[in-house]
């Protein structure tokens, strides 16, 4: 999926879902019962275009890009709906002719609506399952689910020979913020922090919300010396960072890091506990500063 989606972004889209599936149910309802009763057939289900013209077809193929069209599983409604359409045409003819459909025809369409309302019910599981995984303050991705990806980064990472590191990463003095500045303040910089962060970051790096304010960024496809570069950058770009507060204020934050090579050998748990003694080191030596581990 093209993700990470922001939250708002989210709740509309489950939304949205909703109100589609409740007109594919009140379109399925209709068809079965034109095909039962051998009621009025409804012209706009007997065009070749029908799939273009239901309200499910008006969404899916809505000129607006949705953020859900890079899914497997959205793309995959596309072709159910049609062959959907398609069936339902020649059952409609049969009763337009005043005959009754063959039951062969008639289970199609029913196999199929039922089969895309199962669909879009999986859609929507895909998108309440990024909500799920999504930290609500800052829109990068939660701890839910964290190890089982980072595995999947470190399995991969084996499978194409490339090395991928990860890095923990602490502010600095946080506490200090809040109690000076509010707990509001603190959220700021958490917020504009993270925008920042995941600016810096490339198209395949990840980020997770660890613990309060500790992220645990993932570097796949990098070794420990260009990913240093990286974070590097996110170092030196956050202390020059203008954090704007809710009273108008502006404040410059640090924080510290600790990064570690994804060992082959070892467990993902490892890697982090590597990485967590990296980033301790990396307070005693006073803050806003890179260590590198010395395990693998
Ligand atoms: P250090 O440099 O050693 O990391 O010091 P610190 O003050 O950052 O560390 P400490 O662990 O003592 O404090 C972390 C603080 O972060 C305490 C906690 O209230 C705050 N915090 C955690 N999550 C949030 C949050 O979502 N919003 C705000 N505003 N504060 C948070
Ligand atoms: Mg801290
Ligand atoms: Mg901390």
């Amino acid at each position: 999926m093209a993700l990470p989606l922001e939250r708002e972004e989210i709740e509309l889209l489950t939304e949205e879902l909703e109100v589609i599936i409740a007109a594919h149910l009140a379109w399925f309802k209709q068809i079965n019962r034109t095909l039962v009763c051998a009621s009025q057939v409804n012209k706009a289900d007997l065009a070749e275009d029908a799939h273009l013209r239901s309200p499910f077809g008006q969404w899916y193929y809505s000129s607006d890009p949705l953020p859900l069209r890079e899914s497997l599983n959205f793309q995959a409604l596309g072709a159910t709906q049609q062959a959907m359409h398609a069936a339902t045409r020649l059952a409609l003819l049969e009763v337009l002719d005043k005959r009754r459909p063959e039951p062969d025809v008639y289970d199609q369409c029913i196999d199929l609506a039922l089969r895309l309302n199962t669909m879009l019910r999986r859609v929507q599981l895909d998108i309440i399952g990024e909500l799920l995984t999504t930290d609500s303050l800052t829109g990068c991705a939660s701890r839910r689910g964290m190890l089982l990806r980072l595995r999947e980064e470190q399995e991969r990472s084996l499978r194409i020979q490339r090395p991928c590191c990860l890095c923990l990463l602490d502010f600095d003095r946080f506490k200090l913020v809040n109690d000076e500045r509010g707990h509001p303040a603190g959220d700021a910089v958490l917020r504009q922090g993270l925008k920042f962060i995941t600016g810096v970051l490339r198209k395949y790096d990840s980020i997770y919300r660890y613990g309060g304010e500790e992220f645990l960024v993932c570097l796949p496809g990098t070794p420990l010396k260009e990913a240093a570069l990286v974070i590097e950058r996110i170092r030196s770009g956050l202390e020059r960072l203008p954090v704007r507060l809710p009273s108008g204020e502006t404040l410059y934050v640090t924080a510290s890091f600790g990064l570690t090579e994804m060992h082959p050998r070892h467990s993902v748990e490892e890697a982090i506990a590597d990485a967590d003694m990296a980033l301790i080191r990396a307070k005693d030596y006073g803050r806003n500063r890179i260590e590198l581990s010395s395990g693998g």
